[in-house]
């Protein structure tokens, strides 16, 4: 059967250095913020070109955490808007309702899935304080013309960089790109850890020591608590595995995008719609680090029966938008025909950097002989 995602694969090669992480920490009787983290911040605020990095305890929390510490600095306050994607994962959303800020939801565009820059001016208000910009699928998502709104009205641009760890917008490292990012180490994620972990990358020094106090029970000194935080940390024994994760980050992209190429040239099918690259890709830097390869068809459900018939798993990201889920229900009426025809239509691939080119070749046969 040719796996989804292998994880356990996937770690195996990267021993005996991971074991030997974890052994370091555990022998050296320091477990949360330590050496390690200190270590690892350091070392991916330097992969991603950002002056500050935060370890904390999730993608989610690296996105609530930067908003909350918004609020503290006075930047947002309760009710204000904020524009996200309605086609992204329900956590991007997450981190603005719990902060009592307003998502204003904007359609993809067709071809990406990514926001639809176009579409974003429309939706700006006098409370429109920020743009939540997600880098879906490992596809950066900036666009200049998000650059100039940006400017034009004076918004926090927030990445959430979850799913694109290692891509590039022309020669800028997406999680650099706006005022704050937030990273997720989540197991499945492009840099994943052996559980949660999370980080926030940023070059604005004030917010940074915010966040990290806010994630620290809104400590910065021993004992003295300047706001209500909360407990978000990166553990070391997660940041040591990280660290030697990061260092063949790259290349583990790399390998995804010969995978995502191989599958572009050669899945050929009329019923079947290929992942469309946006403009900037041209770049010599990948634009793409294809966390997911998506396809889309009307026969989604047909397709992924047959595909698990001939040993090959899938997945679907995602089957419901947040706006159709009960735990928004209050938007019932809202309308978002784009989105919602994605969530019908779309099927994941198997891709990873460990996959081998004969499974690679036996998903590309499968999927050409689907009828
Ligand atoms: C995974 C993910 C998150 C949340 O990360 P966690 O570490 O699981 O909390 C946020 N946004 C997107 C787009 C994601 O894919």
């Amino acid at each position: 059967m040719i796996k989804f995602l292998d994880l356990q694969a996937i770690n195996n090669s990267y021993e005996p250095e991971l074991s030997q992480a974890i052994k370091r920490v555990l022998d050296s009787g320091w477990y949360v913020l330590g050496d390690e983290v200190e270590a690892f911040e350091r070392e991916y605020g330097e992969y991603i070109t950002t002056q500050h990095c935060i370890g904390v305890a999730n993608g989610l929390d690296a996105l609530r955490l930067i908003l909350k510490a918004y609020i503290e600095l006075g930047v947002m306050c309760e009710g204000d808007e904020i524009i996200v994607p309605a086609n992204t994962y329900i956590a991007s959303i997450l981190a603005i309702t719990e902060n009592r800020l307003v998502p204003v939801l904007v359609e993809p565009d067709n071809g990406t899935y990514n926001i639809n820059p176009l579409l974003i001016e429309e939706k700006i208000t006098d409370r429109t304080k920020g743009i939540m910009l997600v880098h879906l699928y490992g596809q950066n998502a900036m666009h200049h013309e998000i650059k100039s709104l940006v400017e034009k009205y004076s918004l926090k641009l927030i990445e959430d960089n979850a799913q694109a760890a290692g891509a590039y917008c022309g020669s800028k490292r997406t999680g650099a790109l706006g005022h704050a990012a937030g990273h997720s180490f989540y197991p499945g994620k492009n840099l994943g850890a052996l559980g949660d972990g999370g980080a926030v990358t940023t070059d604005d020094g004030e917010l940074a020591e915010v966040i990290r106090a806010l994630a620290n029970y809104g400590s910065s000194k021993k004992y003295m608590n300047d706001y209500q935080g909360s407990n978000s940390r990166l553990d070391e024994i997660q940041a040591a595995i990280l660290r030697v994760k990061l260092a063949r980050l790259d290349a583990d992209n790399l390998c995804r995008q010969a995978i995502a190429e191989y599958y572009l040239e050669n899945i050929k099918h009329s019923d079947i719609v290929l992942p469309t690259i946006g403009y900037l890709h041209a770049a010599k830097m990948p634009g793409h680090v294809w966390h997911l390869f998506v396809v889309r068809t009307i026969y989604r459900d047909q397709l992924q029966h047959y595909l698990s018939e001939h040993g090959i798993q899938t997945q679907i990201h995602y089957p419901v938008p947040p706006h159709k889920q009960k735990a928004y229900r209050h938007w019932e009426t809202c309308s978002c025909p784009i989105t919602e025809a994605i969530h019908k239509e779309v099927l994941s691939l198997p891709i990873s950097p460990i996959m081998c080119t004969t499974d690679v070749n036996k998903v590309v046969e499968a999927v050409n002989e689907f009828n």
